[in-house]
């Protein structure tokens, strides 16, 4: 107590009453409202300045406080429109989400509500709607009954998860010598999360991949016995189902037959493909995937949620429980029935945001079907432009034909050296993205830089594919010929 007797002070100012609130709702909203009705005629990026930018917004610890009002007009009108406008339909770059306004208004109940799901028992029916979800999860892949799993912040940490599981399952507490397969498609997230989960680097084999950029199986088969016989203990496979680069998916059904037969663990990153097993298509072009051991889903890729959502599914779930239960003293006790879920006991983290929300409410207010016809045109759409590239032959040559929703192609000059057909290439994707109405990505196949045109996003149409295409042609104009 102070000598003035303030300790009794009541300070409530940081609790807002219900005017305050809905004030600050409503000017979010209008906000967030006007944002999304101008983001079709916004620029695709806005990429210079950004240092600038990053410097000039550095401040102390506020001491006292600003206006909600001046704070949205910092966050609108200067912070969020530089860089790559991600929301946008333009957006058809690396794997675009897009980022359901619906998932937003589920974090903004499940915020506000601020339950504890760690744990079952201090939020039975939240933990419950995840649960659904993860089950819901477990349907679109294939996955039976026994199958458990956890959402994650993405992919990454799927990935990872899978890999301490795995880990777990086969080497137990001495794993030095194990050893890990994957393309040379594989996303880097498998590489780093092997680091994290203690696999020597040297201990990753980088399979090569064929051309059409799935992973060779006899290469792979030959490594793992190779590897075997000189006393390392190969113990997990990492296959993808739609690779970053071109949506390559591999033999899935091959891999999980070679996977049986050496007794490996087969992961599956289906971080950008799984989602597409809500269609027809992609339940074609992924059979097998429910054979895997476990799977990576990102949500904020093909179910268009806003980053920050990914998840892991594990074919057995009591191998996942196995590897990650734990409890402690200061800890409500533990269900220990089949159809009740700790989550911690199934996943590295205790307290977390309820992820599982901004997934339901979605799939609640529009059903999976929504979700289904969405993707479908999402393949629609890359196979249209895909048939536009191969009119623009000979100049043009599609790299990669999609799989699922990427196709990936370059400029062809035959006689050209490769250097410079690469140095050419880059020039037409900055021709392309100076137009600003899309924004495509490149990257590398072998020593090829390809452009990337993937279709994600659920604000993406017909005419803005046709834009992308318009912008394709001129940019072809733009550059020498020979
Ligand atoms: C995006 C992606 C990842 C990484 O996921 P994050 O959500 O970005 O952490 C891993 N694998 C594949 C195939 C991906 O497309």
């Amino acid at each position: 107590m102070n000598p003035a007797g303030h300790w009794l002070e009541r300070t409530a100012e940081l609790e807002l009453d219900g005017t305050e609130l809905r004030r600050l709702i409503q000017l979010a909203t209008e906000r967030v409202v006007r944002f999304v009705d101008m983001l079709p005629s916004q620029p695709a990026a806005d990429v210079g300045g950004g240092a600038e930018l990053a410097r000039s917004l550095v401040e102390a610890l506020p001491e006292h406080g600003t206006s909600f009002a001046a704070l949205l007009d910092l966050l609108f009108d200067r912070v969020v429109p530089k860089g790559f406008n991600t929301a946008g339909p333009g957006y058809l770059a690396y794997i675009p989400g897009g980022g359901l306004l619906q998932a937003a208004v589920a974090d903004y109940l499940g915020d506000a509500v601020n339950r504890y799901v760690g744990v079952w028992a201090a939020a039975p029916g939240m933990v419950q709607l995840e649960a659904n979800v993860i089950r819901w999860f477990g349907e679109i892949v294939g996955y039976p009954p026994g199958a458990a799993g956890f959402l994650t912040s993405g992919g990454s940490l799927a990935n990872f998860g899978a890999i301490v599981t795995a880990r777990h399952h086969l080497l137990g507490e001495q794993f030095l010598r194990g050893t890990v397969y994957a393309s040379d498609q594989t996303h880097r997230s498998v590489e780093k999360a092997a680091a994290l989960a203690g696999v020597p680097a040297a201990n990753i084999r980088v399979v090569p991949s064929d051309d059409r950029f799935r992973i060779q199986l006899p290469a792979l088969e030959e490594r793992i016995q190779a590897d075997a016989r000189a006393g390392f203990q190969p113990f997990l496979i990492v296959g993808n189902a739609g690779t970053t680069n071109t949506g390559a998916v591999d033999d899935l059904d091959a891999l999980a037959d070679l996977a049986g037969r050496e007794r490996l663990w087969l992961h599956m990153d289906a971080a950008y493909g799984g989602f597409f097993m809500l269609t027809e298509r992609g339940r074609r072009v992924m059979h097998g995937l429910a054979r895997a051991d476990s799977v990576t889903l990102d949500p904020h890729k093909a179910l268009f949620l806003p980053y920050g959502t990914g998840s892991l599914l594990v074919r057995d779930g009591e191998r996942l429980r196995r590897a990650h239960a734990l409890t402690a003293e200061y800890l409500p006790a533990m269900q220990d029935t089949q159809d009740l879920v700790d989550f911690c006991q199934v996943s590295p983290e205790l307290s977390r945001p309820p992820r599982g929300l901004r997934v339901w409410l979605p799939l609640k207010l529009h059903g999976a079907a929504a979700f289904r016809r969405a993707l479908d045109e999402k393949l629609d759409l890359a196979a249209w432009a895909t048939g536009e590239l191969h009119a623009l032959e000979p100049a043009i040559e599609v790299a990669a034909e999609p799989q699922l929703s990427t196709v990936a192609f370059r400029l062809r000059r035959p006689g050209m050296d490769p250097e410079t057909l690469n140095r050419l290439n880059r020039a037409f994707l900055e021709r392309i993205n100076a137009r600003n109405r899309v924004h495509l990505t490149g990257t590398m196949l072998g020593d090829r830089f390809v452009l990337r045109i993937c279709v994600v996003s659920f604000r993406t149409h017909r005419d803005r594919m046709e834009m992308c295409l318009e912008d394709i042609r001129a940019a072809m104009r733009e550059l020498p010929s020979e």
